[in-house]
């Protein structure tokens, strides 16, 4: 079994989420549509929490991935916490039923009524990013009659070897503070009324595919942990972050698996007697959920064969914003040895960044079949937007043999209800 099983499998030649046909949800919902497996998700999760095994731990579900409500009571039903980036999150994990003690709260720009908020309604830590930050949680928890803990994210300075757009480990980057000037920042933290300090915490990119970035940064943590100890500080959570890669295309290297990964953080700072928190969230999302699309056309360009869906950008943005790669598979399995060729495979908005795969090997297609986008759980549905006036695309969870809308099609009216007309017009 590697990171990449999941319940989306052909059987009998049509294409079945757990035990679910995926046609029969496009059917009833119409496409497009984000279709996740419970199975998968829970078992990504499962993978983490056993690879964490015999070290006190806690998985925190990096929500930013995929934030809908039924995939958050999912996952914290099966014990996870989660990891927030923002007041709306904050809410909808206090929705889902997340208690606070299990809600950690990351990002670089944390407003003072998020801080507020999540004082007031409970949280088991802040990850600070700077030190205007810390003075503000400080200021805002003492008012509050409250001690605020928090770790300091550290920037260790490490290449992840991924897009440039995910990676956030290196000194040029936004985030934390230079792990060079870790000592004084945490002595200026442990000055501060409101706070206490209780940890460090990373996180130095997105779509990791080797260990490699990941145990020089985690050995510098488990160092400062050691300085940082002599100093006086009480070190005693550390929190490692996300970024563990998944596999997007089959032909490529498998990245690194959760029981690996595990390994590595044993090795690196196991000994430090540290609870440990992750922040996975593209790989328990990922591979648990696909977007399902029709052919609208086929046309005949120049020189290529178009394939136009009804998905488009505005559902699935990856492949503008990340040049991502996305398997695209049709619903009904192509007999075996039929010939492929090559399509661009685009949507409708009028951008040509509307662009899903060039060239791609794809089996005869005709309007009207159906296909899915693999690997689509993570940065699909949330990074969703309704340019062009199309609809927020709607999300179905399946269980075993059972489906359900998590969050339906706006109609137009709703769409354009939502827009106020000034009293001048
Ligand atoms: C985005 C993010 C994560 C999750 O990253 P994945 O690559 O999805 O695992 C975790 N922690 C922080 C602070 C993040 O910004």
């Amino acid at each position: 079994m590697t990171a990449a099983m999941d319940h989306f499998l052909y059987r009998d030649g049509a294409l079945f989420a757990e035990d679910v046909p995926v046609a029969e949800i496009a059917a009833t919902v119409g496409t497009p549509f984000y279709l996740y497996s419970t199975a998968t998700l829970l078992r990504h999760f499962r993978l983490f929490d056993e690879a964490l095994d015999g070290l006190p731990h806690l998985v925190c579900y990096a929500m930013k991935a995929a934030s809908n409500q039924a995939i958050l009571k999912t996952l914290a039903e099966a014990g996870a916490g989660m990891d927030v980036v923002s007041g709306g999150e904050y809410a909808r994990a206090v929705a889902a039923g997340v208690p606070g003690e299990r809600i950690v709260f990351s990002g670089v720009g944390k407003t003072r009524d998020e801080i507020r908020t999540a004082l007031t309604g409970g949280i088991r830590q802040f990850n600070v990013e700077s030190e205007p930050e810390m003075e503000v949680i400080s200021e805002i928890a003492t008012a509050l009659d409250m001690t605020a803990p928090i770790t300091i994210r550290v920037n260790p300075d490490v290449d992840a070897q991924t897009h440039a757009k995910i990676a956030t480990g290196k000194s040029e980057n936004k985030f934390g503070i230079p792990i060079s000037r870790a000592r004084e920042v945490y002595a200026l933290a442990a000055a501060l009324p409101g706070i206490e300090v209780i940890g460090i915490d990373v996180h130095i990119g997105s779509q990791l595919t080797q260990l490699e970035p990941f145990r020089q940064a985690y050995a510098k943590v488990a160092e400062l942990t050691e300085v940082l100890r002599a100093d006086g500080h009480d070190i005693r959570r550390l929190d490692l972050g996300g970024g563990l890669g998944i596999p997007y295309a089959r032909s490529n290297a498998a990245p690194p698996l959760p029981v690996e990964y595990g390994r590595m953080i044993k090795d690196t700072v196991g000994h430090l007697g540290c609870e440990i928190e992750i922040e996975p969230g593209r790989l328990i999302a990922g591979n648990a959920g696909i977007l399902v699309s029709k052919v609208i056309y086929l046309k005949q360009g120049e020189d290529r064969q178009f394939l136009i869906l009804d998905a488009a950008m505005n559902d699935l943005i990856r492949p503008a914003m990340y040049d991502a790669w996305h398997e695209i598979v049709p619903l009904r399995e192509p007999e075996p040895g039929v010939e492929q060729t090559p399509h661009d495979i685009v949507g409708p908005v009028c951008e040509t960044g509307d662009t899903f795969a060039k060239a791609r090997m794809m089996p005869p297609l005709k309007a009207g079949d159906l296909v899915a986008f693999r690997s689509a759980g993570a940065y699909g549905a949330v990074m969703a937007s309704e340019y062009n006036t199309r609809p927020l695309v709607p999300e179905v969870l399946v269980r075993d043999d059972k489906f359900a809308v998590i969050r339906a099609r706006p109609t137009f009216d709703e769409i354009i209800n939502r827009d106020t007309i000034p009293p001048w017009l």
